[in-house]
């Protein structure tokens, strides 16, 4: 697979991920919200407030039950944000059906590898479409994808998940402890990118040189930032270091 489609796959894995973050938090915030609706009038229905005499004022509603009574709904800000999140990507989805491989992918449709438009998630639609799009399709989409994956994980409060490779060397800039496994999604679709340097407060990751470049990336592209499949990644590890024996 080409750099452009492996880091495309690892940034839509990650909002995959980061997705279903955001849906538990909508469906807490969902409950939590009815639990207050239910709560609120149950303070006014009280028997002691239903009229019956004598009961002493001291169990009459406060103006604060009054007033949690009266307030608005609260909005489920998560829910918005996924629901935000969702249409993007479907529209994402689309761009990509329309653009590139229509074929290969009607006969998926036919064969029911993918369910119809709007039965599969559009994500999950898109991650398969992805792999049969033309490299500068994938690079496209990339940079909607880190553009959502920038808005959705800061809200989320996750970053992209990630395990550094220890003792492996980067094939690309020869550095030790800077290759980095990134974990979102199956472990089959894991890749693996180098930090490069730290500067400016930031990883600056080692970019490939193109034909001549060390990294041994089939299609390398000249100016892309190195990413491996994991296990094209551990069995360099294992063939050069044979002594190690996980
Ligand atoms: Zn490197
Ligand atoms: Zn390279």
């Amino acid at each position: 697979m080409h750099p452009h489609h492996l880091h495309a796959l690892a940034a839509a894995w990650s909002l995959h991920d980061a997705r279903q973050t955001l849906d538990d938090l909508a469906r807490d915030e969902a409950a939590q919200i009815a639990a207050e609706r239910l709560e609120a009038p149950s303070l006014l229905r009280s028997t002691v407030y239903g009229g019956r005499p004598g009961s002493g004022s001291h169990s009459d509603p406060t103006p604060r039950m009054i007033a949690v009574a009266d307030r608005p709904e609260r909005r489920n800000r998560w829910a918005e944000m996924a629901e935000r999140c969702t249409t993007k990507v479907t529209w994402l989805a689309r761009q990509l059906r329309t653009i590139d491989a229509p074929p290969v992918l009607d006969r998926m449709l036919t064969e029911g590898v993918l369910g119809p438009e709007g039965e599969d998630d559009p994500l999950d639609w898109l991650i398969v479409a992805l792999r049969y799009a033309l490299p500068g399709t994938a690079a496209a989409v990339l940079r909607h994808l880190l553009a959502e994956e920038a808005w959705v994980r800061p809200a989320i409060g996750q970053r992209r998940p990630t395990q550094l490779l220890i003792g492996a060397t980067c094939p690309g800039c020869d550095r030790r402890e800077v290759l980095t496994v990134q974990t979102a999604g199956p472990k089959t679709a894991w890749t693996v990118v180098c930090v490069g340097r730290w500067e400016d407060n930031q990883h600056n990751p080692c970019l490939c040189l193109g034909a001549e470049c060390g990294c041994g990336m089939p299609g390398a592209v000249e100016g892309v930032a190195h990413i491996w499949r994991r296990d094209h990644v551990l069995r360099a590890v294992a063939g050069a270091a044979p002594t190690q024996t996980n």
